[in-house]
């Protein structure tokens, strides 16, 4: 059987161990338009030793990765960070980040009042007082939407849209609650169901109750994890494992099918019997227009969020907080960049390199100017923005290596549209057998959940 995959990213290079694993003969062609693997996994090498430029962790709860990554032989390899706490730069200051809620939503005021005025925080308290929400059984709106209307825009600017923004590069407004936030649509419908009142706070609180309670002097495991050598040990273990055939420089442009099987337009030789499209939302839909027009068309809905990376190594770590990161409120116009990771604080094995090691990150959703910006206009914003936020000056301490990353269209919108797109686009391609989808705009943009689709996606190619 012959195979071709179209992306050597997370998606495609998992897919293509999935089906070595399942089918050890099968001829498979990986066509990858840049110079290199791994796509939005990018492991830089710093003189002070390798350092990620694209993801930077993953979230270890998701213990079906974690065993995926024991499997290729990297379990040992796998490192977790210190466990210092993380701020939010916000009316001109830090403060801690907000415990408790869901994604920073809060069930009363107690964990926002430091960020919030006491308007707020009474408006907080007193929403259970407010008309039910109107919300469906199933049904969807936007996280800022629900968080201004119920709480106002000091929450979802202040608190969530700085989470939300570090992992999606969207403010609370671009993205869905079901897609972002299951377990809140879950109780918002629940909620709904029970024919009860249906509230923020209600639905937060429940979200809240349904957490396992830690067993006494139970030591919680680690929230997320990396790799000691940075994420480009896991995307060559991948490509070794394929046993692929991986075609560099290989941009597709167009796939045909004929008798003889599907033909590949800008790589990849003769006909294949399968074809997986491990490639961004815009790309797949291109790549669909001839094959599945339908599945083409839901997609041209998907939208993209643009953003840079700066990461900088500094001779000293002094006068750097004892922090792991910064994430920057929404409402903060005079700060350019909207999140700071301290990565040498963050995570111990970065730590024993000596100096500091940052990451600052720039971008929103919409905001494509800032990742248009020059380079030195970047790495001064960094410095900059570092100092205002910490008072570190890291001309003084020492600039020793910077690199600047832009990923223009570096992650998929999750709006509330997206979860039905994907459904549309899914039942299109039940009518297109040998040819499939995955990536991060189709289960999820973490890494556990780009893993989990693509083996599924390979599972189903596989028939
Ligand atoms: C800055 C940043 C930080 C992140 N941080 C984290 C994190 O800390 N933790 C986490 O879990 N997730 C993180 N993510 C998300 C995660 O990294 C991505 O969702 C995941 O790596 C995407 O994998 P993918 O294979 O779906 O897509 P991609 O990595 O985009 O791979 C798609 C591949 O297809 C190729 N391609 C595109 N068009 C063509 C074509 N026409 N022909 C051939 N090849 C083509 C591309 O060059 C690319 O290599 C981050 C993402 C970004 C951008």
């Amino acid at each position: 059987m012959r195979y071709a995959i179209i992306g050597a990213g997370l998606a495609g290079l998992v897919a293509a161990v999935e089906i070595r694993r399942a089918d050890p003969d099968a001829h498979i062609d990986v066509l990858e338009a840049e110079d290199r693997i791994g796509g939005k996994l990018f492991t830089v090498p710093f003189e002070s030793g390798p350092t990620d430029m694209g993801a930077e962790a993953f979230l270890a709860r998701r213990q079906d990765a974690v065993e995926y990554v024991a499997s290729l032989g990297l379990g040992d390899e796998l490192v977790h960070p210190s466990g210092l706490r993380s701020l939010v730069y916000s009316g001109g200051t830090v403060h801690d980040l907000p415990a408790g809620g869901v994604m920073g939503i809060p069930a009363t005021s107690a964990p926002v009042a430091h960020l919030v005025s006491t308007d707020t925080a009474a408006r907080i308290d007193a929403e259970g007082d407010q008309d039910s929400i109107p919300w469906q059984v199933g049904g969807d709106m936007s996280v800022g939407r629900l968080v201004r209307e119920r709480y106002g825009d000091e929450v979802a600017d202040r608190v969530v849209s700085a989470l939300l923004g570090g992992v999606y590069s969207c403010q609370a407004d671009d993205l869905g609650i079901r897609a972002t936030i299951p377990q809140l649509a879950v109780a918002l419908d629940e909620l709904a169901e029970a024919g009860e009142k249906v509230t923020l706070s209600g639905a937060v609180a429940r979200c809240e109750a349904a957490r396992p309670t830690p067993a006494p002097g139970a030591v919680p495991a680690p929230v997320f994890a990396t790799f000691r050598g940075g994420y480009a040990q896991f995307y060559e273990a991948l490509a070794e494992a394929s046993g692929a055939d991986i075609h560099l420089d290989a941009f597709v442009s167009g796939i045909t099918r004929g008798v003889g099987g599907f033909t590949i337009t800008g790589g990849g030789e003769g006909t294949y019997d399968r074809v997986l499209l491990a490639t961004p939302a815009p790309t797949t839909a291109m790549l669909l227009r001839q094959l599945v027009p339908a599945a083409a068309e839901a997609l041209k809905a998907v939208k993209l969020a643009s953003s840079a990376v700066v990461g900088m190594k500094f001779d000293s770590a002094e006068g750097l907080p004892e922090n792991s990161g910064i994430l920057v409120a929404a409402d903060e116009p005079e700060v350019q960049a909207k999140a700071f990771t301290l990565s040498s604080k963050k995570w111990p094995h970065l730590g024993e390199r000596g100096g500091a090691l940052v990451r600052a990150s720039f971008g929103r959703f919409g905001d494509d100017a800032i990742v248009r910006a020059d380079e030195d206009a970047l790495v001064d914003w960094a410095l900059d923005d570092l100092e205002t936020l910490t008072g570190f000056d890291g001309r003084a301490a020492g600039l020793a290596e910077i690199y600047v990353q832009r990923w223009f269209g570096g992650l998929p919108r999750y709006d509330e549209t997206h979860l039905a797109t994907v459904d549309t686009v899914r039942t299109a391609l039940t009518d297109a057998p040998g040819i499939d989808v995955t990536g991060a705009w189709t289960g999820g943009v973490g890494v556990p959940a780009v893993i989990a689709d693509a083996r599924a996606a390979a599972t189903r190619l596989l028939g």
